[in-house]
């Protein structure tokens, strides 16, 4: 599943293309994705200039000063240009075309993707509204995350992948931060001291950072919106390692469920 890191790296893959360049229409091959793809979209999309590609969590904001294209590539999408003229195959439910020929495809086999518009301010839009602070800025901080968890008797793992509490942190981030900061994943969110808030904070901000300079990571069909897969995959410490010896002190990686999702550590490194 696309996290923050691959969303921000599609969305640096094609800003520069975007930015600036007008619409000449969509084609939306199937509207039944998580929610209905509006039938006038095209009609609304011709003729506007892209403003601004945002990011906001894991949603992608098309600023078309009329109104904002909201995107979500939700289990399974995968966002990038193509040639004019590329046959749509069985899973490609929507096209973005500029009057320059560039054509934007979205591929998304599971169907939980969102392609939504939205007048006024997205950052108001009910599925926008109500996420949490963004991991790289000010307001998401150690005190933030001490405050956030005071009354969640949940696993810490849990509570990071709560998109209330940080936006955009999903499975993979969650597992590899809490490596790094030394944090047993089962750990109850409101038994972390401050301090250890304060360093987990940071250990999530440093491992989405390093995800996106490595373009995120490429598992099962993910890849960039260069066509390029990611590569931190090659950096993982514990997911997907269960059974291997950990990096920093060769103990077994060990491998629970939490929530339905694998959750991966070390037992002698995380406590
Ligand atoms: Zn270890």
């Amino acid at each position: 599943m696309p996290e923050l890191p691959e969303v921000e790296t599609t969305r640096r893959g094609l800003a520069p293309l975007l930015v600036g360049k007008r619409i000449k229409a969509a084609v939306v091959r199937h509207h039944g994705l998580r929610q209905p793809v509006p039938r006038n979209l095209s009609k609304l999309l011709a003729g506007t200039t892209i403003h601004h590609l945002t990011r906001r969590g894991k949603y992608l904001l098309f600023d078309c000063g009329t109104g904002t294209l909201i995107l979500h590539l939700g289990m399974s999408g995968r966002l990038w240009v193509v040639n004019t003229g590329t046959p749509a195959e069985k899973h490609d439910h929507f096209d973005l075309v500029l009057e320059n020929g560039t054509v934007v495809r979205l591929r998304d086999p599971r169907r939980f993707g969102l392609v939504l518009w939205h007048k006024g301010d997205p950052l108001g839009h009910p599925l926008l509204a109500a996420i949490g602070p963004e991991p790289f800025s000010l307001e998401f901080d150690g005190a933030r995350l001490y405050r956030a968890t005071r009354n969640r008797s949940a696993a810490i793992k849990l509570v990071l992948m709560d998109s209330h509490v940080v936006a955009g942190v999903g499975n993979i981030y969650a597992n590899e931060a809490l490596f790094r900061a030394g944090i047993r994943p089962s750990t109850p969110a409101q038994r972390l001291s401050r301090e250890r808030c304060d360093v987990l904070a940071k250990r999530v901000r440093e491992t989405l950072q390093d995800a996106i300079g490595a373009g995120g990571s490429s598992l099962r069909d993910y890849v960039g919106s260069d066509g390029l897969a990611g590569n931190f995959q090659s950096q993982f410490m514990v997911y997907g390692r269960a059974g291997q010896p950990c990096q920093h002190c060769g103990t077994t990686i060990k491998e629970i469920r939490q929530g339905q999702r694998a959750t991966f550590y070390c037992p002698r490194c995380q406590r």
